[in-house]
């Protein structure tokens, strides 16, 4: 049986279906006034998203202009001095940095349901390790981040309008979901490395075991 899954309306999810606690809502930061990525790329994003859940019979409903749907906000006063903040502070090398959570809360308008894709210029997740700066994304995953304080921002993803890939956004979702890497097979949507793979343009893809459990979640 297809499942639906509720998708924010300038981050205003109205809908009561089952998966609501599962829902997607999109934002994205403007930077002195300007979207940080162009929406034809957010809508090629999300039309690699839709084709990808529709595999696992997961029906997102995204159609026409894909701004419709998302929710835009201005970067906090700080982002002007500080554009390379990071998503860890300093301290607890797993607890959230107070700008990674301005921004999330920024995002979210007080919607805290569901699960948030957030687009900012970069993403960097700490200071000190250039392997973790530049990154395509990144998620709140309640098994690492999001522990104590953070717990609030769990389903939270960035993703990076920088460094981020065709299938970023449905990879940081699948983290939310559940989903580990896949270390071995570049192919595989959930593959830690994006620029690995040559040509990610149709070639990413799931297995039958990953397909099976995000299924699961919804039923
Ligand atoms: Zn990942």
């Amino acid at each position: 049986m297809n499942k639906t899954l509720c998708i924010g309306f300038l981050g205003l999810c109205v809908c009561a279906c089952a998966s609501h606690g599962q829902g997607l809502h999109i934002a994205v930061m403007k930077v002195n006034g300007v979207a940080c990525v162009g929406m034809p790329t957010v809508g090629e994003h999300m039309k690699a998203m839709k084709e990808r859940l529709a595999q696992a019979n997961i029906n997102l409903p995204i159609t026409g202009d894909v701004s419709q749907h998302i929710k835009f906000f201005d970067a906090p006063a700080w982002f002007s001095t500080d554009p390379d903040w990071y998503i860890v502070g300093s301290g607890d090398p797993l607890m959230l940095s107070s700008r990674a959570k301005e921004i999330m809360d920024a995002a979210r308008g007080g919607v805290n349901t569901g699960r948030w894709i957030i687009y900012v210029p970069e993403v960097n997740l700490y200071p000190d390790v250039p392997a973790l700066q530049d990154m395509a994304g990144f998620a709140v995953r309640a098994d690492t981040f999001g522990q104590g304080e953070d717990a609030g921002y769990i389903g939270n993803c960035f993703v990076s309008a920088t460094d981020g890939t065709l299938y970023t956004p449905t990879h940081e979702v699948l983290h939310i979901w559940g989903l580990e890497h896949n270390n071995v097979a570049p192919w595989n949507l959930m593959y830690p490395e994006p620029s690995n793979n040559k040509d990610p343009r149709g070639t990413k893809r799931l297995t039958t075991e990953q397909i099976n459990a995000i299924r699961a979640i919804f039923n």
